[in-house]
Formats: C-alpha cells, sequence, structure tokens
C-alpha cells in the first residue's frame, strides 16, 4: 500500500513528503462537517494498521530519492494519532530522517493523553486543530466520538504546551454561521492567550466538503483576526486574489494595523494595493517595522517607539 505521497510545496513548512498512516480508509474519531474525505463511521481506535517496519522501508528510499525535502509530515485519512505504535515509528523515524524536520498534522482529539505527549514531543513542529472552544459549538461543528471531551483537549494542549521544545501550531478552520461568531472568537481568543502557541493559523473550507456548509471570505478571515491578541501570531492560511478587495493604507494605517496585529509576507500580499506595499517598503527602509520568525513563519510588527 502506498504510505508515502508528495513531496509537496508547503509556504508554511517548505518542500514537505507526506506519511499517511491510514492509507486505506478513513479512521477518525472526529466527523466533521467540512471534512473532505468520504463519511465513514467514528471511530476511537484503527483496526486497519500498518506495521513499523512496513512504514519505515516506504520512508526511507523516500527520503534517499528527494533529498531536498524540508519535512517529513505525519498524517491520516482519519487521524494520525489513532496509529498505535505512534511513539516507536517517531523514534525509527529520528534515527532516520538526518537533517529533515518532522511535523504531524492532528486534530488535537488525544492530546491530554501521556503516551501521545511523549511521542508528539519527539517531533519538530505539531500542528492541533482547535475549531472551537466552546462545547456547543464543538459538538456541532466537528460531531467526535462522545469518549472524546473538549475541556480535556484543551487542558492536554495546556500540559503539551508547558513540556514541548518544538512549535505548537494551532489550526482554526472557519465555517460561515457555525464557529464564526464573536462569542465564540472570544471563547477561542481567551483560551489561545493562555496556551500561548508558536502560531494561530486561521482558514476556510477550500476545497467541497462533506456536507452543505459555506466558506467564509478572505475578509472575513481578515476581520476575524483582528478579533485575536496582538500577542498571537495569527496567520490567514487563504489568499485573497481579488485586486478590488484589497485596502489602501497609509503609513501611519500600516503602522496602526502592524501594532494591533503582526502580519505575514502573504497577508500583505493579499490585502495592500501597490501603493501600501509601498508605503510598507519605505517604513521598512526607515526602520519602523521589524520581523521575527514564530511557527517557521516571518511576521511583521511595529517597532516600539
Ligand atoms: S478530523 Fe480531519 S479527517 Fe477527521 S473528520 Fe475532521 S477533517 Fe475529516
Amino acid at each position: 500500500m502506498n504510505i508515502i505521497f508528495g513531496p509537496v510545496n508547503s509556504r508554511r513548512f517548505g518542500k514537505s513528503l507526506g506519511v499517511d498512516l491510514s492509507p486505506g480508509k478513513k479512521q477518525c474519531n472526529f466527523d466533521c462537517l467540512y471534512c473532505e474525505l468520504k463519511s465513514a463511521k467514528v471511530v476511537n481506535n484503527q483496526t486497519e494498521i500498518i506495521e513499523v517496519k512496513e512504514i519505515v522501508s516506504q520512508i526511507e528510499p523516500a527520503l534517499n530519492e528527494h533529498k531536498d525535502i524540508d519535512v517529513l509530515t505525519l498524517t491520516a485519512n482519519g487521524e494520525p494519532t489513532l496509529y498505535p505504535h505512534l511513539n516507536e515509528l517517531i523514534d525509527k523515524i529520528n534515527q532516520i530522517k538526518g537533517s529533515v524536520k518532522t511535523l504531524i498534522l492532528s486534530n488535537g482529539s488525544t492530546i491530554a493523553k501521556p503516551k501521545i505527549q511523549e511521542a508528539l514531543a519527539k517531533l519538530d513542529s505539531v500542528k492541533l486543530s482547535l475549531d472551537c472552544a466552546s462545547n456547543e459549538c464543538f459538538k456541532k461543528l466537528d460531531r467526535a466520538d462522545k469518549s472524546v471531551d473538549l475541556n480535556q483537549i484543551k487542558k492536554g494542549m495546556i500540559a503539551f504546551k508547558n513540556r514541548y521544545r518544538g512549535d505548537l501550531i494551532i489550526e482554526i478552520l472557519f465555517v460561515k454561521g457555525i464557529n464564526d461568531s464573536k462569542k465564540e472568537i472570544e471563547h477561542l481568543n481567551s483560551f489561545l492567550k493562555e496556551l500561548k502557541p508558536a502560531r494561530v493559523d486561521i482558514g476556510t473550507i477550500d476545497r467541497p466538503p462533506a456536507f452543505d456548509v459555506k466558506p467564509l471570505s478572505y475578509s472575513e478571515l481578515y476581520k476575524i483576526s483582528l478579533l485575536f491578541d496582538a500577542s498571537l501570531n495569527v496567520s490567514i492560511a487563504a489568499k485573497n486574489t481579488k485586486e478590488s478587495a484589497k485596502f489602501s493604507y497609509s503609513k501611519e494605517q500600516i503602522l496602526e494595523t502592524l501594532k494591533r496585529r503582526p502580519l505575514t509576507k502573504d497577508d500583505i500580499n493579499s490585502l495592500f494595493d501597490s501603493n501600501s506595499l509601498n508605503n510598507f517598503k519605505q517604513l521598512k527602509t526607515e526602520g519602523k517595522i521589524c520581523s521575527k520568525i514564530s511557527g517557521n513563519i516571518e511576521f511583521f510588527t511595529a517597532k516600539s517607539d
């Protein structure tokens, strides 16, 4: 069975080679309204399990073939942390990967489990989803197995963050009319201020989902990004291609915006019209804007007076 896919170029992590820990069928403890995979019974454990040696035997030649890979990404047709030999697999990967970085994309459901924390702590980056911070919203959107508890997930994220040396990234996928209310964003913001992840990626549906749910526009995502605390490195994981939806900012407005929220290069290219881009470049030359890398991405902020 084909476990390796890619390489794909990811703007956030570089050239990535994917490792699918459930290549045969969807095995997930969530049934998200926005899932792109064919609907399947919600499960808490994998029943179709690939042996560690089989996975490693596919990773080794792939790494040899693609010498320019930046990151090996553990993912699944479903939830990768349901893979029962994750700890052993990560140890084996760390022995053979050389300088390649490691990353997992998880729905976050198992992060309260000490064994999962132990395994994930050995990866360079961990990206966990958190679409809702209130139970009502979580039940409606992510439709998890009844054994999954949102409060446990939040406690698990805090405990993991306290022990983890790598980059913890939180991903929020916004769905129109479900988790985009001011109240829900306030819940998310207050939890994330406590968690202090390296980066928060906000995005929306970009491929046809299983259910009839609607995406948000780029400008709606941008307005949401302003509701988060300025200390959180919020990055919009969507592109605005419409020139007419871009903004014209004076130099003062750019500095004001950067004080409220650090912006990535993608944000700047999506938000600024050509006049604003010139103003931005001038402010950089004048030394009024500085940059920092957080969660592998460059964020621009206004230099404090
Ligand atoms: S966690 Fe991922 S794979 Fe599982 S249902 Fe949600 S979107 Fe689909």
